[in-house]
């Protein structure tokens, strides 16, 4: 088959498999040039493992920590006719050089909402790992199933109070024009902090826990996005944002829990925006991220998930450190380079000027792009994207 780009909307229906596993090998080249200065988990279980900020924190696991990783994602299948998500060919290209290094990885392709999913994996851990000394939570959904009830819930992308007018920018047709968000219900609020909350997260840990499958000193974290004033109306607080606040209820009542069961712990860790099939869905999100991208490649400071994820675990969680370096609600802050007062009027001097005609100029929106097609395996030098290649990998 040959395999082009389709893009609908915000998502790209097609997938590369070479360049996937292109995009994965840049990481472990990544992880593999940054080797961690201390002793780092042994057996991780990594939840949302087959793209953005899970994909990282599967690949600095093992390819920086030597560990073993089971995975859990929720990824298309291929066959001979469609090609699969990037996600599966991510995660066939991971599993392929792990087994290469001697590493084990086996990946559940299930809905991590479900009883069935939780149940699963544990028998994998026990059969294959023993326990696990890292569980890392890195879900982006639209929607969970409830797994007692049954009940669907969507969650939604909007503010909260009031109506939001704010600049955005149509990925699709490189237009910048204002769009007006109206306020989510209640209702809307609750189904998302049901989806995008701490409870599914709990859940996962008590599971583990349950059945004895957590090493002594087990840790545990949960990804967030904060942001600052640019981005507030649209995420911090909004729907989202909301959901994202349930994570540190639930953080601290895991991190309660694994303290006097095991010695382990819980933090949520706040990581900086940048391009993912999560983010790209975002309203608002990239015009602010092609704008960011651009203020922060200027200062040298810009990194992508493998850099923000090998912080996280060489630098603060597996630092060597007694303590964790944590905010005031004891969160790991990963984010601040983007928060600083320099960088946020930067972005936000260039967010009044910018426009569909002086787009190009004012923002990193080349950089955008280039990046939103690697995540599917498209806009690499040394793939022939002429070629026929087989999507079943
Ligand atoms: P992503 O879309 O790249 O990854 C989502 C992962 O979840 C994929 O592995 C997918 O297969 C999996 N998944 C989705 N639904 C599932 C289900 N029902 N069962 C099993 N697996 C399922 O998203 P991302 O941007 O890497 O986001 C991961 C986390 O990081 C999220 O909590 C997000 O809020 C957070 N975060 C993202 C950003 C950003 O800018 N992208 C910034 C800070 C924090």
């Amino acid at each position: 088959m040959i395999i082009k780009p389709k893009v609908r909307g915000f998502i790209c229906t097609t997938a590369h498999p070479t360049g996937c596993a292109l995009h994965v090998q840049e990481q472990i080249d990544y992880v593999k040039a940054h080797p961690p200065a201390a002793e780092g988990p042994k057996n991780v279980l990594v939840i949302g493992s087959s793209t953005g900020y899970g994909l990282a924190s599967r690949i600095v696991s093992g390819f920086g920590f030597k560990a073993n990783t089971l995975g859990v994602m929720f990824e298309k299948e291929p066959t001979e006719r469609r090609t699969a998500s990037a996600g599966w060919y991510n995660t066939r290209a991971y599993e392929k050089a792990a087994t290469e290094a001697g590493l084990y990885a086996k990946t559940f392709n299930a809905d991590a909402f479900s009883h069935e999913c939780k149940a699963e994996v544990i028998e994998e851990i026990k059969a294959s790992m023993g326990k696990v000394d890292l569980v890392v939570y890195s879900l982006a959904s639209p929607r969970r199933k409830d797994p007692d009830t049954g009940d669907v819930y969507m969650s939604t992308l909007k503010p909260i109070g009031g109506a939001v007018t704010r600049k955005s920018l149509n990925t699709d047709t490189r237009e910048v024009s204002e769009v007006t968000l109206e306020p989510a219900n209640d209702d809307e609020i609750a189904n998302t902090i049901k989806v995008m909350g701490g409870q599914d997260w709990e859940l996962w840990l008590k599971a583990l826990a349950d059945a004895d499958v957590l090493a002594e000193g087990a840790k545990t974290t949960a990804y967030t996005y904060i942001g600052r004033e640019l981005t507030f109306p649209i995420y911090g607080e909004a729907t989202i944002g909301r959901a994202k606040e349930d994570l540190d209820r639930a953080a601290a009542a895991i991190d309660q829990s694994l303290k006097s069961s095991l010695g382990g712990s819980a933090c949520v860790s706040v990581l900086k925006a940048l391009v993912t099939q999560s983010s790209s869905a975002i309203p608002v999100m990239p015009l602010y991220i092609s704008l960011l991208y651009r203020v922060m490649k200027e200062q040298g400071t810009h990194e992508g998930c493998i850099e923000q994820i090998n912080t996280l675990l060489t630098g603060e969680l597996y630092s060597g450190k007694d303590e964790l370096t944590l905010d005031e609600h004891g969160r790991v802050r990963v984010d601040l380079k983007e928060l600083t007062d320099e960088v946020q009027s930067r972005v936000e001097t260039l967010w009044h000027q910018v426009t569909t005609e002086n787009l190009t100029e004012l923002s990193d929106f080349e950089g955008y792009q280039k990046e939103f097609f690697r995540l599917f395996g498209f806009g690499y030098d040394q793939v022939d994207y002429d070629q026929d290649v087989d999507p079943v990998v």
